[in-house]
């Protein structure tokens, strides 16, 4: 304890450092060019207008659609509201009579409940179970499908708990074979697995800068062009982005995005090599000095950077990583890791509580080094250890004040 060691960051599925690249980029947009890219009466202002449009094109570029399918949000969370809510309230307004929505139980919170919000406003939210191995059964969708018209199917490409990876293809097949819209939350996705949006079918795409090396508190929405379709903003405002999205555009952080867009369409799928290998390092080390650990989720349909990894013993999550405290690793999604509660993901899958409570999420990402991996597989090995000693020697009461502080 008394060694302050470097910390160890592997919690890409939270957040992603920025790239060094990225920080370039967007710096003269802070420092020289600070101009609102709507400004479009004088030179600065264009100038900011045409970073934007560059920047909107490396978006578009690496999901395969047309810079004018590309709406600058906040981030996924409020792409999501506005696919889900936006798609939902629009459909109602012209007057069809599709009211059914369908998503997964492991779709982030974000997602299931702009899904529930739709409920209060007559929607017929419909939650589908996963397969334990975290994969969505097909069968299952088409017959939510075959019950009832449904107006849209929210599936997430990537989960940002488990790294499974949703065969977005047939499910986008299966949606459009039913006259309903295809929403799919791709945070996770984007730059890890090749991702277009014209093979897996999709009208409406979610994407966050900061989980990809870009900046945080931007963000996207593919909205399909060809058939086109119709959204109702969530905000009232000055109409930019065709009226769907108004507010000024943060120039820098949309420049950080593009940049960030340009690089994982290069060197992402060399990225998802490199770090698949230093997974199976550290998958290998720490499988020799944990007998019984088990990883949850599919291990063929998963990111390179992800492992679920359920400890034994009786151990918690939180005794390992107290007694690891340089290793940044967390329980489960970043949004609810302050909660006492296991993770709904986690049940989901089917696992039962106490398995889920002694359960880490592993994240690796670009710039994580084989040395960190070791050092990790050995600090954790090592807590484990620890933890279940102490587990062993905690009888009294009044010894489990656990909650962690990450929000
Ligand atoms: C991080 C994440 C979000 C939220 O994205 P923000 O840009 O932070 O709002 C939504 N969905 C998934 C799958 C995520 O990983």
């Amino acid at each position: 304890m008394t060694r302050p060691n470097r910390p160890i960051y592997l919690d890409n599925h939270a957040t992603t450092p920025a790239d060094p690249r990225v920080l370039a980029a967007m710096r003269p947009w802070w420092e020289d060019n600070f101009a609102n890219p709507g400004s479009v009466e004088h030179g600065m202002g264009r100038e900011a207008e045409a970073a934007v449009a560059e920047a909107r094109a490396h978006v578009a570029a690496l999901i395969g659609a047309e810079p004018n399918e590309i709406l600058f949000t906040s981030g996924a969370t409020e792409s999501n509201n506005l696919a889900i809510k936006g798609a939902a309230r629009f459909a109602a307004r012209q007057g069809s009579e599709r009211r059914r929505v369908i998503t997964l139980a492991t779709e982030h919170k974000c997602v299931l409940e702009s899904v529930k919000d739709l409920a209060a406003e007559g929607f017929a939210p419909v939650i589908l179970p996963v397969r334990p191995d975290g994969l969505l059964d097909l069968s299952d969708l088409e017959a939510a499908l075959a019950a009832e018209p449904t107006l849209l199917v929210s599936v997430m490409a990537v989960n940002n708990e488990i790294g499974v990876v949703q065969d977005l293809s047939e499910i986008g097949a299966l949606v459009k074979a039913h006259g309903a819209l295809f929403h799919t939350d791709a945070a996770q996705a984007a730059g890890r697995i090749p991702l277009d949006v014209a093979e897996i079918q999709a009208d409406l795409v979610s994407l966050s800068a900061h989980k990809i090396y870009g900046p945080k508190g931007i963000g996207a929405l593919y909205v399909r062009r060809r058939p086109r379709v119709r959204l109702a903003p969530l905000f009232s405002g000055g109409g930019q982005e065709r009226g769907l999205r108004s507010g000024t555009l943060p120039a820098p952080l949309i420049v950080g995005f593009g940049e960030a867009c340009r690089i994982a369409a290069l060197e992402g799928m060399l990225d998802a090599g490199r770090i698949a290998g230093q997974r199976d390092r550290f998958r290998a080390a720490l499988e020799a000095a944990v007998p019984g650990l088990r990883i949850n989720g599919s291990e063929q349909a998963r990111v390179a950077g992800n492992l679920s990894l359920s400890f034994p013993g009786g151990v918690t999550a939180q005794d390992i990583m107290a007694a690891a405290p340089e290793i940044c690793v967390s329980t489960g999604s970043a949004c609810s890791s302050a909660e006492v509660e296991p993770s709904y993901v986690l049940q989901a899958l089917g696992l039962p509580p106490e398995q889920a409570r002694a359960t880490l999420r592993i994240g690796m990402g670009r710039f994580t080094s084989p040395l960190d991996v070791d050092r990790a597989a050995a600090a954790l090995a090592a807590a484990w250890r620890r933890a279940m000693e102490s587990s062993d020697n905690r009888d009294a009461p009044g010894q489990n004040p656990r909650a962690s502080a990450a929000e």
